[in-house]
């Protein structure tokens, strides 16, 4: 539901010099000393951690223990998208240097277990991280350069508040046979179709992206849609001709055409449809498109529209609750929760709020939401 990878970033950028593994994991995470060996991980994660075959899900802030060469390995998982932990770490590669980025599989079979405890730095401002399904009908080897690419602008666009992660679905569609219908201005994939062979690989998303190559002159180049019938995923589609299709203006550098299609249908289109704010105008013209096109690509003036509080991932009418075995601790919302599996790390809710001080009875908590997430306050 949330993420620590922007946060560990900011404390501990890509090569900082981070040192040993356990060491730095422990600078992040109150896990105690676990030994420099294989077999003295395993004896801290038997002891106060959860071994793999007892493990019912993986959270974010876990500190994953790996059984691997002597030392064994310990990780911090940043964020969790599909099947996939991205991790905090460092001497990965023996070079006592800090990495997030590398991401390993919740089934990898070098996982031992996981160890849980205090957050030990402020989490910063919640960053709105959307999880975004792209379904792929062609193979690119550029494919993650271009997300790469497309998160990087997203980010420096709305100044760290929006990121985007992507699970990748391979098709095999034969293009000719994918159906058409006819819009206003422009021809869009029959929407039964769609729903029936895309929308699927969508479920848990937040945005669908199907991506298709048709070198047919169909399409004159590019073409993308958002179908705003639908939310949960919300459905988006662009077709190319090639993988380094460019497009381009006088007023506009050479962009990829997968590149500005993606963020035009999902953080123009798709975004105002997610926050429920008006994108086309009673004219029938869309306002992404003073923004967001192929004439004036100006992504931070789009973002500037965005209404935060639309993006509260509880929503509202929040409060804090506690599981029946009295165990996990959540902030509960009318549009969902965030749970800590662990009691001891209620200072990890307490830490994706602002940095008002709270006390760990439930009782004497109000929570107040705010546009950017929300605070604990002593009643
Ligand atoms: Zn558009």
């Amino acid at each position: 539901m949330y993420e620590l990878k922007t946060t560990f970033e900011h404390y501990f950028p890509e090569n900082f010099q981070g040192g040993e593994c356990a060491a730095f994991a422990e600078g992040l995470i109150a896990i105690g000393l676990v030994g420099d060996t294989n077999e003295t991980k395993l004896q801290a994660v038997t002891q106060r951690g959860i071994l793999v075959k007892d493990l019912k899900q993986f959270i974010v802030g876990d500190c994953v223990v790996l059984k691997l060469g002597q030392a064994g390995h310990v990780a911090v998982v940043n964020s969790i998208v599909g099947d996939k932990l991205t991790l905090t770490e460092s001497n990965w590669h023996l070079d006592k240097l800090v990495h997030h980025t590398r991401q390993i599989s919740i089934t990898e079979p070098d996982i031992v277990g996981v160890l849980r405890g205090i957050l030990k730095v402020n989490v910063l401002n919640p960053v709105k991280t959307f999880k975004i399904k792209l379904v792929q009908n062609q193979k690119w080897p550029s494919i993650q350069q271009k997300i790469d690419e497309c998160s990087q602008r997203l980010r420096v666009s709305s100044q760290n508040r929006l990121d985007f992660e992507v699970s990748i679905s391979q098709t095999i569609f034969d293009v000719s046979k994918i159906p058409f219908i006819q819009e206003i201005n422009s021809k869009i994939i029959d929407p039964n179709w769609y729903k029936e062979n895309i929308t699927p690989f969508g479920k848990g998303f937040d945005f669908i992206y199907f991506s298709f190559q048709d070198p047919s002159p169909f399409f004159l180049g590019s073409l993308g849609y958002t179908n705003d019938q639908s939310i949960n995923p919300i459905e988006c589609s662009g077709v190319v001709t090639s993988e380094n299709e460019q497009v381009g203006s006088t007023t506009l550098p050479d962009i990829n055409v997968f590149i500005e299609t993606f963020l035009h249908e999902i953080f123009g289109h798709g975004l105002r449809l997610f926050t429920n704010q008006n994108d086309r105008r009673p004219d029938n013209t869309f306002l992404v498109h003073d923004y967001l096109n192929q004439t004036k690509f100006d992504l931070t003036g789009l973002l500037n529209l965005v209404d935060y509080s639309k993006l509260n991932p509880i929503g509202n009418n929040v409060k804090l609750t506690t599981s029946e075995d009295g165990k996990t601790f959540y902030i509960e919302g009318d549009k969902g929760k965030v749970g800590i599996a662990d009691p001891a790390s209620l200072e990890l809710i307490q830490s994706i709020t602002s940095e008002q001080s709270v006390t760990t009875d439930p009782n004497v908590l109000e929570v107040q939401t705010l546009s950017q997430g929300f605070v604990l306050n002593k009643k």
